[in-house]
């Protein structure tokens, strides 16, 4: 049989040719989807204006493509598709459908930042997955209002704390006690916490003490928690926005 190369056929070579070629490096190198709401605590909303601003620009440095949306509906199979990492910064899904999605999202390979009241749960949570998820910390206290405080770096080799000097201030916050404190899960890697000196902190509502992690991981999992995230000021510090950036570096690029 004689292969005759008709000019449309030529054409189709080429084009199959030059779609499977690479022809841009700067192609995204990961798609980021976050999730927020833009109700309830307007000083939840705050933060995650801000927030928004601050992925969307560390998304156009790194070449993510970023998107946004308030709709938690959008947890589900078909929008998680190709999504590297799923951020939420200021609410977490309610439905069980929801649920069950995020946990097939991340015993399948998913990625997951959290922020502040993210990762809030109680007793009427009733998501036993998403507190084991989290290392087993329920949602004990706060102090009010919020106010700055000293951090310690438990481990200054991790990527994600690598370029921090050995204590941070962190600019006001609602910082929350756990209890049982993550640090007490084996799987969990705490990174940063709660500098002693700032007990007793709080004016109204007033923390005295206890084993406060700010910053962890549950190694399980290709998750990070950080518990920033109240109010206007969180990226006023330099150093902070340092550590936002390599935090969301490295979950995005761990193995
Ligand atoms: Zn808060």
């Amino acid at each position: 049989m004689r292969l005759i190369l008709q000019p449309s056929f030529l054409f189709l070579l080429c084009f199959l040719f030059l779609a499977a070629t690479p022809t841009d490096s700067r192609q995204p190198a990961f798609r980021v989807l976050t999730f927020y709401t833009d109700r309830g605590e307007p000083d939840h909303i705050a933060f995650a204006n801000q927030a928004l601003s601050f992925v969307a620009n560390f998304a156009q440095r790194e070449h993510f493509v970023f998107t946004s949306t308030t709709n938690w509906e959008d947890m589900d199979a078909e929008k998680l598709k190709g999504v590297r990492l799923v951020v939420w910064l200021n609410d977490f899904p309610k439905t069980q459908q929801q649920r069950d999605n995020f946990q097939r999202y991340m015993e399948n390979g998913g990625r997951w930042l959290g922020f502040h009241v993210s990762a809030y749960n109680d007793a009427d949570t009733r998501w036993p997955w998403f507190l084991a998820f989290l290392g087993g910390g329920v949602f004990y206290a706060n102090n009010w209002p919020p106010l700055p405080a000293k951090l310690i770096v438990d481990d200054p080799s991790h990527p994600v704390t690598r370029r921090l000097s050995a204590s941070l201030d962190s600019p006001a916050n609602e910082w929350y006690l756990w209890k049982p404190s993550p640090r007490l899960n084996k799987d969990v890697k705490v990174l940063l916490t709660l500098a002693p000196e700032n007990y007793p902190i709080g004016l109204k509502d007033t923390l005295t003490g206890g084993d406060l992690p700010v910053v962890w991981t549950n190694t399980r999992y290709r998750m990070l928690y950080i518990n920033m995230g109240h109010g206007d000021k969180i990226f006023s510090s330099a150093q902070q926005n340092r550590l936002f950036a390599d935090a969301m570096s490295w979950i995005a690029r761990t193995k």
